[in-house]
């Protein structure tokens, strides 16, 4: 069945169609593999690419949730531990802390271990003699602290690791296809158009089930099959600072809300997040008040935040779906609200055979990254009761592949260790902040061609450290250059340029909102190089939208 496949790779027939390549796609993909179904996955854009590669990096234990969510807080801490099992060098097992700054309520801090203990979350309080011996940059005002098993959580390796598992047992995963229509003969969905999103050309497969894991854009999946489905997306903007100014990830111990969380995630540090609703899940933009408000609030976890370089700013919007739109009763506990806090991070899993009369369709919204595998648990039951199957999940038991044992705090090193265990050699560095070797990228371009910098990015972390691809992006350019996609080795400067502009103008969405003072001066600097040097008329000032501020004043940098 597999081997029979059209023009781009599209098999005509599959058991179930998966829209949507973020975690919780991949995790469906994996679990009805797994159960030895045949499923096409497609992706509108690069693997990971939506909410679940722009989130915040935190494995939650559940500890935010307590008391607003307690059913969200104990699929957390669940999934916590079954992730830490299956896939260990996704984690980096930092740790979490909730600290109690002065601004933070006495009566949430002093219920919050009780609620812990009451989820199955282990919460021990921390005595601040260690807590600031450990953590030296936090603020020395904190009253209280506790440790719960937060850990920072990598989602480019997860998905790939969950796909691989997937594409082993016989599934396919594809991405830069988007559904773009969906046949509806009364109540069963017979065909879906899939756009090859390079080449423009359509081709039409017919799966027998179509699961929707397209995140914030489930809404729109579901108008294409005729199907209302009212999703209020929510943006949340984070802060990427260019050092680990703590070893845990530290939250505020509060109800939840802006700039109260900080994670250590590999060579960098995120603050976040804000959250506001927006129409439209791809047509957003960080803005320059979102950054002062962060900053603000940060600095009551670290009051040197002010004087600590931003590397950039970068959002994603949260799937949230608004039970009080939905015709019918509300699906489990879900609040009725606008799109905000108060929507549940709660998943919903709709059958739409149950809801709106379409028997082959399942929508899946809500949620977390740290829940995917649950969702994609429950979804596969679904899409199994109704295909017949008769096959118990696997997914909490078996490692997924790849998963060398965790190795502790992240350090940088490893990557040189790799290359020196595997023989060693000139390591040919093309990204010395994240240690980048010239056979890691040619190994992935040699896969994934035609491809972006910003997929060799996620995949690699070429450009994500300290200095933001300054240097590397230009040599990854003439690399991707040197790999003409007809095999030969001549140079395509063309393909070069058209990959350094494309990245270089993803970079300058994350720099700019936080280009004040020197960082600005930098900014100006760099995109004058970009025009003036290498004649990149992209960067011409008159053609940068947003435009550059003109004016260095003190702003929050
Ligand atoms: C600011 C922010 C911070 C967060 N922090 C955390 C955190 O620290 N911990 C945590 O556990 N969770 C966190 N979350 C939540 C978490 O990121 C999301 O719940 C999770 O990533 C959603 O994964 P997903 O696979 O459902 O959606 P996505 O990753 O968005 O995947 C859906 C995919 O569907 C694709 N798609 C859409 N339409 C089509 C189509 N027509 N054809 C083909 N493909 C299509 C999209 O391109 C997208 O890639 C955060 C969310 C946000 C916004």
């Amino acid at each position: 069945m597999g081997s029979m496949t059209g023009r781009s790779g599209l098999p005509p027939t599959v058991d179930v169609l998966i829209v949507g390549g973020g975690a919780t796609g991949a995790g469906i993909l994996r679990d009805l593999a797994a159960r030895g179904l045949h499923c096409l996955l497609v992706e509108k854009g690069d693997l990971a690419s939506g909410t679940s590669g722009r989130y915040h990096g935190l494995l939650h234990s559940g500890g935010r949730y307590v008391a607003r969510d307690p059913q969200a807080a104990r699929e957390c801490i669940a999934e916590n531990g079954i992730l830490r099992r299956i896939a260990p060098a996704c984690i980096e097992d930092t740790g979490g802390l909730f600290v109690a700054t002065p601004d933070d309520p006495d009566d949430y801090v002093d219920t919050f271990p009780d609620r812990c203990a009451a989820v199955g979350i282990p919460c021990d309080e921390e005595s601040l003699a260690r807590l600031f011996r450990r953590e030296p940059a936090l603020n020395r005002g904190i009253r209280r602290a506790f440790r719960v098993p937060d850990a920072s959580l990598e989602p480019w390796q997860l998905v790939e690791a969950n796909l691989l598992d997937a594409r082993e047992r016989g599934s396919l995963a594809l991405p830069y296809q988007q559904v773009v229509g969906v046949d509806r003969n009364g109540g069963f969905l017979s065909g879906v158009s899939i756009a090859d999103t390079r080449s423009g050309s359509v081709e039409r497969i017919m799966p027998r089930i179509i699961v929707s894991a397209a995140g914030a854009w489930a809404g729109r999946v579901a108008a294409l099959a005729g199907v209302s489905l009212q999703m209020s997306p929510g943006k949340g903007t984070m802060l990427v600072y260019n050092q680990r100014m703590t070893d845990s990830v530290v939250n505020r111990c509060k109800p939840p809300s802006d700039g109260d969380i900080m994670v250590p995630v590999h060579t960098v540090a995120i603050l976040g997040t804000t959250e506001i609703a927006v129409d439209d899940p791809d047509g957003y933009e960080v803005t320059p008040a979102e950054i002062v408000d962060l900053v603000a609030e940060g600095e009551k976890l670290f009051p040197d935040l002010r004087r600590m370089r931003i590397l950039r700013a970068y959002a994603g919007v949260r799937p949230l779906y608004d039970a009080a739109e939905v015709a019918g009763p509300a699906p489990d506990g879900l609040p009725a609200g606008g799109a905000d806090r108060a929507i549940s991070r709660a998943h919903v899993i709709i059958d739409h055979e149950a809801r709106d009369g379409v028997s082959n369709f399942v929508s899946v919204v809500g949620g977390k990254l740290t829940t995917y595998r649950l969702m994609a648990e429950q979804a596969a039951d679904i899409v199994c009761a109704k295909l017949g199957v008769d096959l118990p999940c696997t997914t909490a038991d078996e490692v997924l592949p790849g998963q060398s044992p965790n190795r502790g705090y992240y350090w940088l090193g490893d990557r040189l260790a790799d290359h020196e265990a595997t023989g060693g050699g000139d390591a040919a560095l093309i990204c010395e902040c994240e240690l980048v070797t010239r056979p890691m990228l040619e190994g992935f371009l040699a896969e994934r061609m035609p491809c972006s910098l910003d997929d060799v990015r996620r995949s690699t972390r070429l450009g994500m450290g300290p200095c933001q691809g300054a240097f590397c992006t230009f040599r990854a350019a003439g690399v991707v250059a040197a790999m003409a996609p007809d095999g030969s080795d001549t140079t395509d400067a063309a393909a070069a340029e058209e990959a350094l502009v494309a990245f270089l103008r993803e970079r300058y969405k994350g720099t700019r909102p936080i280009a004040w003072g020197r960082q600005l001066q930098e900014l100006w600097l760099s995109t004058g190089i970009y025009w003036g040097v290498l004649g990149l008329d992209a960067f011409a000032p008159a053609a940068l939208q947003p435009p550059i501020a003109a004016t260095v004043d003190d702003g929050p940098g």
